[in-house]
């Protein structure tokens, strides 16, 4: 393609974006297809001569737009908001021009101090303290943009480690790293996102998973009472994350309390405000962030708030040295005459390579002006609080959390299975889109405003589609809905592939008989599908194990330690204690995500495990399942309930079959 082709293809496909997304509420919200549809309309082997343009664009409406789900539709209120505007659109084009791989000063200046700048001022609009500002001569501070909230926390958590083990080398000398990091204890609530429990295993640490208050807040005495424990046994906290604006419920840890037990015990207290912190540019949002003070990173991602487009998260460290200590190697071909006076990014996070994303994050704040995108955040929070106003007035309908942000939890008053019947109907519609949680075992249906253009009318129309929903599935226990749970698989009644255009009544009214059954017959499969795309992956991810007993089994060929000393003095001082003693229990409410734990257990057993809202026992036999496979990644299992009782799984040392489960959702 020369540029004069470039000239003309960009602006065609600039009207196309353009009418996209002027006509885009004019689309199902999600598609209607099924897995493997793509397969049928593409070929499966790439061109040998090269095609042209116009061609790949006449396949774009048939083959792609048909498999989307949009997440810039008005009804879209699943998750969280996809940020998108027009002018990061455009900041990106002239970022992918550019093309630049600005991981230090040298091998992008405009890249370098784009990024530092532009993050000095989204924290000045989101009133962090000074002591996070790169501008803040005084400090360490400073801000950089990662790919996203769960590579923020984890460069949190490598960050923390390195710290507290350096600490403990400092008092155990002659200690292995590997016993030392043995030790040492995360914590974050139940309602973390669950790229705290990934973090942790990818930094091999235990993680506490603590419970919360009534409002699912984690509170000060929970962390408190848990450290001490831990102490107690000879364990090192180490990292707390907090969260601003729960994934679930958007509720928010009260970092006042935390914040103060952190430093005492000089541990890392991260603040993962990865769609609330975007509302902190509003004043009458900022009691969320009372006692940011005593953070030692923050993160919130304007791709999900603040209309730009992913990605770009946002986190900002008090100490930027001890963020980099952890995460700084530095070959001679990297290194640059510049870096004493400069910032290198790539020692920041995990890649080296960087695209130039500040560009977009610069565009949207210049062009919404700090006014602008306060009045989008309001807009949102506004329009949550009408659709709660209509949740409220219906008694059939009860709210399940405090509205503060665009996100409303609401359920049908009824059993779990009678709220997933009705989220799974309305979603295999595709008039809107929600996605469930789990609130103490209750099945909650989500519902966020999402839109940058979302008005009043959406909020009625939603209503209108949930309620009217509600009235034809009736609301009495006896039409429990239980997911059969039969693995996808595509209905011989239909044309793999096929790609209906998007009629409701068509969907279902219109239909001859022959053409009805069929078509229940497919939504009963797409129910399925849905409730199983929107349920919380670690609800399947079998090698998250969390236990109410986290004993320490060491094995014999353990290396002993060297000191044999317990429990921290107040200033964040452990000595540590002989591996051996490390037996008791805590005895407050929690679960450890424990990675790999069951290597270390010394009995082919049971273990107790807790996902989040799911107690049950895991067989750690090998050949224990129920049917071998000789797979080595768990990749495309599925759970098979076939008890509603049965709450036990089997596992091989390596991923292999799940045989019996409980759907969570059925409890
Ligand atoms: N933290 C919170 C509070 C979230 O809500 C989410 C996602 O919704 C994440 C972390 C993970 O975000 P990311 O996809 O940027 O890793």
């Amino acid at each position: 393609m020369n540029a004069d082709e470039f000239r003309e293809q960009g602006k065609k496909m600039i009207d196309y974006v353009a009418k996209y997304l002027d006509t885009i509420g004019d689309r199902r919200v999600t598609p209607n297809v099924e897995p493997g549809y793509l397969k049928s309309l593409i070929p499966l082997e790439a061109p040998e001569i090269g095609e042209k343009f116009d061609d790949i664009m006449a396949d774009i409406e048939p083959k792609i737009m048909n498999g989307m789900v949009h997440w810039q539709h008005p009804r879209f209120h699943a998750y969280f908001p996809s940020g998108a505007s027009y002018p990061s659109i455009l900041a990106d084009i002239l970022g992918d021009v550019l093309g630049v791989i600005g991981f230090s000063w040298a091998s992008g200046p405009a890249c370098t101090e784009m990024e530092g700048i532009v993050l000095d001022w989204l924290g000045k609009m989101m009133g962090l303290p000074e002591t996070f500002l790169q501008s803040n001569e005084k400090g360490n501070g400073g801000g950089c943009i990662q790919t996203s909230a769960s590579e923020c926390v984890l460069v949190s958590i490598l960050a923390a480690r390195a710290l507290a083990i350096q600490k403990l080398k400092k008092q155990s000398p002659n200690a292995d790293e590997g016993v030392l990091l043995s030790k040492l204890m995360a914590y974050c609530s139940k309602e973390a996102h669950s790229c705290l429990e990934k973090g942790s295993m990818i930094a091999f640490t235990k993680l506490r998973i603590l419970d919360t208050d009534e409002n699912f807040c984690l509170r000060g005495e929970t962390v408190k009472k848990a450290m001490e424990e831990d102490i107690k046994n000879g364990l090192v906290p180490f990292f707390v994350s907090t969260t601003i604006g729960t994934t679930s419920c958007c509720s928010v840890d009260n970092i006042k309390e935390i914040g103060p037990i952190c430093e005492q015990n000089d541990v890392w207290l991260h603040v993962d405000a990865a769609y609330a912190g975007c509302a902190q540019i509003c004043d009458e949002f900022r009691w969320m962030f009372e006692g940011i003070e005593y953070a030692m990173s923050v993160n919130t991602n304007p791709n999900k708030w603040l209309l730009t487009n992913f990605d770009c998260s946002c986190f900002w460290v008090r100490d930027r040295f001890k963020l980099t200590q952890a995460l700084v190697v530095d070959p001679l071909y990297l290194q640059h005459s510049y870096s004493e006076r400069s910032v290198d990014y790539r020692h920041w996070g995990i890649p080296l390579s960087r695209r130039f994303r500040s560009l977009k994050l610069w565009f949207v704040i210049r062009i919404y002006g700090i006014e602008g995108l306060q009045n989008y955040i309001r807009n949102h929070v506004k329009l949550a609080k009408v659709f709660e106003g209509y949740v409220k007035a219906d008694d059939r309908f009860e709210i399940m959390n405090k509205v503060d942000m665009g996100l409303v939890c609401f359920r049908l008053k009824g059993s779990n299975g009678l709220n997933q019947k009705l989220l799974s109907t309305i979603n295999a519609s595709g008039k809107i889109h929600m996605v469930p949680a789990s609130l103490n075992d209750k099945y909650v249906i989500r519902f966020c405003v999402c839109s940058e253009t979302a008005t009043e009318d959406d909020m009625k129309f939603a209503w209108n589609v949930i309620t009217q929903t509600a009235g034809e599935i009736g609301t009495t226990e006896d039409s429990e809905y239980v997911d059969t749970g039969t693995p996808y698989h595509r209905p011989s009644i239909r044309n793999p592939g096929q790609v209906l255009p998007y009629d409701h009544e068509k969907d279902t009214d219109s239909l001859s008989p022959l053409q009805k059954k069929s078509t229940d017959e497919i939504l009963k499969q797409k129910r399925s599908l849905f409730v199983r795309m929107v349920s919380d992956p670690k609800l399947y991810n079998p090698k998250i194990i969390k236990t109410r007993n986290p004993t320490v089994k060491v094995q014999p060929s353990f290396p002993p330690m060297s000191s044999s000393t317990v429990n921290g003095n107040g200033n964040g001082q452990h000595t540590i204690q002989q591996p051996q003693q490390l037996q008791s229990s805590p005895t407050s409410t929690s679960w450890i995500s424990w990675p790999l734990a069951f290597m270390f257990q010394d009995k082919d057993d049971e273990v107790p495990f807790r996902f989040r809202n799911w107690e049950s026992t895991l067989s750690i036999k090998p050949g224990h399942g129920e049917g071998k496979s000789n797979r080595t990644s768990p990749e495309g299992e599925h759970l098979k309930p076939i008890s509603p009782n049965g709450g036990r799984r089997s596992l091989s040392p390596t991923p292999s079959k799940i045989t019996r489960s409980k759907s969570p959702q059925n409890n």
